[in-house]
């Protein structure tokens, strides 16, 4: 696995005195395990919409940040949660009018077989829980994951969570499989995928591990970005189900409308999760996050455990996920994430025919992944060219980052914000950048 965008210290990045001073404080309180992004690291002091500013008052595109669902800072967002932390902010076992008028409104975004929802703080959290009930449900401990998935920072998710790093040790009841790359891998992708499931189950049971989960980002972010052909989850499903587990469809990345289509990244698939998870983009931000689960799958757990996340789901939280669910809606987010991202995929296809480089562009909606290569023959992964590229963007002012195995696949998740004007400047910068790989 290639370390993706990661600032190196020992490379001498042409960096202010302040921000030299700054990291060194940075690392001297926060240790050795966080990464900055970029070779030269960016400073931000203040975000607004698409846009991201630095200490020196120059604005950003961001190409990037999911997180921000409904744009940086925005303001329907900060007004509900100022609102709310002025009025009461408390935990989840008093009765409080929030959290039931926002369960309403967001279980309504969900088929009608999920009609729970349970929340927590994060998306880790959320992952976590969902493994629990899955674990309690179906009285197995297996999980299978694609081979460079990542789920979250639980001790029970890093076990799960191949993408960080080769210290980072992947559980005995764990099983790994190919993502489904349509684009390197030869024939069906629901076949291939189906049968690489059925095979790490039968892998399972030879070694006395009874299966809980499958459990899958349904556009397989951190694995390169896999979206086509829609539909090729459901075989996959079915395998799990046979098998006696369920399936958990995380949706920190492709959901809330990004994908464009639909408002979650598994309906492109025509199928039914046992339980969804979902993370921060819930709040634009703001720590939200939680599961949508079937009563049937619930049942037995919530009569046999309690279930408190002190913070999870409280007033303010819940002000902000409702907030964001009305800009979501009310702004037709779902519908510009659809038509803002096929504008762009074409721009990424029609550079695609200009530059040899680019190998692949694919993804659904606001979540392109752009695959660049060194030999169209061999495919080979040109992933030092997307470093180069991915910072060259960054010092035109363009925030993107890496994914896949090699490191060499553009992700591109910007706010759901994202107009098509902003999609031509980063189509522009992205072609001036490109010329100069
Ligand atoms: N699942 C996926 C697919 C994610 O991308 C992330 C976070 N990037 C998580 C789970 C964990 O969410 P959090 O950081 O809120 O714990």
């Amino acid at each position: 696995m290639t370390m993706i965008n990661a600032f190196d210290p020992s490379a001498g990045a042409n960096l202010s005195a302040a921000d030299r001073t700054l990291i060194e404080r940075r690392e001297r309180v926060l240790g050795p395990a966080y990464r900055l992004f970029y070779a030269h690291p960016a400073h931000f002091v203040r975000g607004e919409g698409v846009w991201l500013y630095d200490d020196q008052g120059n604005p950003y595109l961001d190409v990037y940040n999911n997180v921000a669902s409904v744009g940086h800072c925005r303001p329907e967002v900060v007004e509900a949660i100022a609102r709310q932390a002025s009025v009461l902010n408390t935990h989840t076992r008093y009765l409080h009018d929030g959290i039931v008028d926002f369960a309403e409104d967001f279980l309504k975004e969900f088929p009608s077989g999920l009609r729970h929802l349970m929340l927590t703080c994060t998306g880790s959290e959320a992952n976590d829980l969902a493994l629990r009930i899955a674990r309690h449900y179906t009285g197995g401990t297996g999980v299978i994951v694609t081979k460079l998935a990542y789920h979250g920072v639980t001790g029970d998710l890093a076990e799960l969570s191949p993408s960080l790093g080769s210290g980072n040790k992947i559980a005995p009841h764990v099983r790994l499989v190919d993502a489904p790359d349509q684009y390197r891998g030869t024939g069906d992708v629901a076949a291939s995928f189906a049968a690489s499931v059925a095979q790490a189950i039968a892998d399972m049971k030879q070694h006395n591990i009874k299966p809980a989960a499958l459990l899958v980002d349904t556009i397989f972010s951190s694995d390169g970005v896999f979206a086509d052909p829609a539909g090729f989850l459901k075989p996959a499903v079915d395998e799990i189900r046979r098998a006696g587990g369920i399936f958990i469809a995380d949706e920190v990345q492709p959901g809330f409308g990004r994908t464009g289509v639909e408002m979650w990244g598994f309906q492109r698939h025509d199928i039914l999760p046992d339980i969804v998870t979902v993370g921060k983009p819930m709040g634009n931000g703001h720590p939200v996050a939680g599961i949508i689960v079937s009563p049937t799958v619930v049942d037995s757990f919530g009569k046999t455990s309690r279930y408190f996340n002190t913070f999870g789901g409280n007033p303010v939280s819940c002000a902000a996920a409702h907030a964001v669910l009305k800009v979501i809606k009310g702004q037709k987010l779902q519908e510009n994430a659809l038509t803002t991202g096929q504008y762009l995929a074409d721009g990424l296809k029609r550079l695609a025919t200009k530059y040899p480089l680019i190998g692949d562009v694919r993804g659904s909606g606001l979540f392109i992944g752009v695959e660049l290569i060194s030999d169209s023959r061999t495919k080979q992964p040109a992933t030092a060219e997307t470093t180069r590229l991915v910072n060259g963007l960054r010092e035109r002012r363009v925030l993107i980052s890496a994914t896949g195995p090699h490191a060499n696949v553009l992700k591109i998740r910007p706010p759901l914000v994202f107009s098509q004007e902003n999609a031509a400047m980063f189509l522009s910068i992205l072609d001036e950048t490109l010329a100069t790989i």
